[in-house]
């Protein structure tokens, strides 16, 4: 069957995600005509490359349904994304004939050329009963193809943006939480202006009003050792904002260690003019725990300079940390209520496969695991675990805390104690997930 003749799909649940538009246009590249979609139901063909970015799509029978049906009529079903750090629990969850595992460009460019998969880079599948994960690499250079985008890209809205994008990978931090030093490594590889320039004229063009720009590390573009390049992150931006117009880019995510002068009046002159910091915790023992490597006066400072320079600073906090004391947790609200942040999120601590925090979790007791443990306090009534209820509260506090206090009205109360009711749901079922794949690993 010739590339013409041979039907490939790419697609994400429920969103045209940045990493399946991009292995779309990889396909595309190697001579294929690869469509992509966000319904996961409309997936069939030849090679249908499925892009799952949380822990929670391992558990969705629906998913389940939809690779074992392309499986019997033939096709090959290639998973990768950010939950491919956990390649034993995508094998045993969805039984998917390959995984792309880490950085997929090279190892995607290669199955499409036909190698064997054993030669092919950053791989994993089954012989033998076996799982055999071929070499791991991170490609030097770097170089992207203009991703595959689809016709109704304007439709979508994630945060306010119609995708976000690529600039560089890696960060020099160690949050115990997160993924991206592991998968991405710790070094920054930037991508070159031109090449990022001619994709956000290629989205504009497809209806994109809004860009955000990838990732907690922002203003990383170019640095090297983690000394931020001003200059390079200024033409970033001014190139970005000269194709969408300054109200139409954001750059959301900005370590509080990693700003400079030059970076804060560059995101006021050529963004929304909003940052959010990872702030995470008020305690000092747990950014210690988390690794988080950023002293809270950092924060304070960050705060109060993103406020000279018009820009409105806005952080999210992470609750339900392993050892979390009651004290650690009044520590958050303190702080809290002395940054009033224009704006909060607040999430539970989630095992990502392959963290260290998903090893503190493994190896701890499950009936210390706050996420589990019931709450006995101020919400008892509501039936919520420590975690959730610590999450519940955060939520409340941070509407008063806002510079303009804003009282919680019941239908937003109830949002609330919706939302982390789902947070302390999908987190059990993953960490019951990661534990029975990796505990005592
Ligand atoms: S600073 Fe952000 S991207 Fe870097 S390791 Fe921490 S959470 Fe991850």
């Amino acid at each position: 069957m010739n590339n013409r003749m041979t039907k490939v799909m790419v697609g994400a649940p429920g969103l045209y995600t940045y990493g399946a538009m991009r292995i779309g246009g990889v396909i595309r590249d190697a001579g294929f005509h690869p469509t992509i979609t966000r319904d996961i139901t409309k997936l069939s063909g030849d090679k249908v490359f499925l892009s799952l970015y949380s822990t929670l799509h391992l558990l969705d029978s629906a998913l389940k349904d939809t690779v074992q049906k392309i499986k019997q009529e033939g096709g090959t079903v290639i998973v990768g994304g950010p939950v491919s750090s956990g390649p034993e629990m995508i094998m045993g969850e969805l039984s998917p004939d390959l995984i792309v595992c880490g950085e997929g460009e090279e190892a995607v460019s290669c199955i499409m050329s036909g190698q064997e998969i054993s030669e092919c880079p950053n791989c994993a599948y089954v012989e033998d009963e076996k799982l055999i994960v071929t070499r791991q690499q991170r490609s030097e250079e770097f170089v992207c193809p203009l991703p595959l985008i689809p016709d109704d890209i304007g439709s979508q809205d994630i945060r306010g943006a119609q995708t976000y994008i690529e600039t560089h990978r890696g960060c020099f931090g160690r949050c115990g939480f997160c993924q991206v030093p592991r998968v991405f490594g710790r070094r920054i590889r930037s991508r070159e202006l031109d090449e990022i320039l001619r994709e956000v004229k290629a989205f504009h063009k497809k209806g994109v009003k809004r860009i955000a720009l990838i990732g907690g590390t922002g203003s990383l573009y170019r640095s090297k050792d983690g000394e931020v390049n001003s200059s390079a992150f200024i033409g970033l931006l001014e190139g970005i904002s000269s194709i969408m117009g300054p109200k139409n880019v954001s750059c959301p995510d900005i370590r509080a260690d990693c700003i400079t002068d030059e970076v804060l009046e560059a995101v006021h002159a050529n963004t929304i003019g909003w940052i959010f910091f990872g702030v995470e915790s008020g305690s000092e023992n747990i950014l210690k725990a988390m690794q988080k490597g950023i002293p809270l006066d950092t924060v304070r400072d960050a705060v109060e300079r993103c406020r000279q320079f018009g820009v409105r600073p806005a952080g999210s906090f992470i609750t339900g940390y392993p050892g979390e004391s009651e004290e650690d947790f009044i520590a958050t609200k303190d702080l809290m209520e002395e940054l009033s942040l224009d704006d909060v999120f607040i999430s539970i601590a989630e095992p990502i496969p392959k963290t260290p925090l998903a090893d503190v979790v493994c190896g701890m007791n499950p009936e210390d695991d706050l996420v589990s443990t019931p709450h006995s306090g101020e919400y008892a009534a509501l039936h919520l675990t420590e975690a959730e209820a610590r999450a519940f509260d955060l939520m409340l506090h941070a509407d008063m805390c806002r510079p303009v206090p804003r009282m919680t009205q019941d239908a937003q109360y109830k949002v609330y104690l919706e939302e982390t009711r789902k947070q302390g749901t999908d987190i059990r079922n993953v960490t019951k997930l990661i534990r029975q794949y990796y505990s005592g690993g």
